[in-house]
C-alpha cells in the first residue's frame, strides 16, 4: 500500500475533531464551527462587538493572532514538516519542510507560511 499521510493542508488537526476533539468541518477544507461571534450577542445594545480582530484569517474562518506549529512527518516524500495551524481548531493553513526551517531565526520561512498560506509553501507529497 503506498504511503499516506494523516494530515492534510486546509483540514483539521487532528483530522477527528482538531484541538480539543470538537470542532466540525462540514465540507473539507471548508469553514470550521463553531465560528467566532461577530456582531452585537445583546439586543439591547448598540456596542459593537467582533471576536474576529485577530491578526491572521485562516481558511476554517477563524481569526487568531499566534499560530499553532505542529511537527508532523510527510509519508510521501519521507521528510518532516511543520504544520502552521490555526490556533483554535488546528486546521493546517500551510506547511513548511523540513521542520527545522520553522524554527525562529532560520530563514523567515514561518513568517512566510503565516503570512501567506498556500503561497510558495511546502506542497505536502510534492516529491512524487
Ligand atoms: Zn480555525
Amino acid at each position: 500500500m503506498a504511503a499516506q499521510n494523516d494530515w492534510s493542508l486546509y483540514n483539521l488537526y487532528p483530522p477527528n475533531g482538531g484541538i480539543g476533539g470538537f470542532w466540525k468541518q462540514p465540507v473539507p477544507g471548508g469553514l470550521v464551527y463553531p465560528q467566532q461571534i461577530t456582531g452585537n450577542s445583546s439586543i439591547l445594545t448598540t456596542e459593537p462587538f467582533n471576536e474576529k480582530t485577530g491578526t491572521f484569517i485562516g481558511s476554517c474562518g477563524h481569526s487568531f493572532d499566534q499560530v499553532y506549529v505542529v511537527r508532523e512527518y510527510d509519508a510521501i516524500c519521507n521528510v518532516s514538516v511543520a504544520l502552521i495551524c490555526c490556533n483554535l481548531c488546528g486546521c493546517v493553513q500551510s506547511a513548511v519542510s523540513p521542520f527545522e526551517d520553522a524554527l525562529m531565526g532560520n530563514t523567515g520561512a514561518l513568517i512566510f507560511a503565516t503570512l501567506y498560506p498556500g503561497a510558495g509553501g511546502y506542497v505536502p507529497g510534492s516529491c512524487s
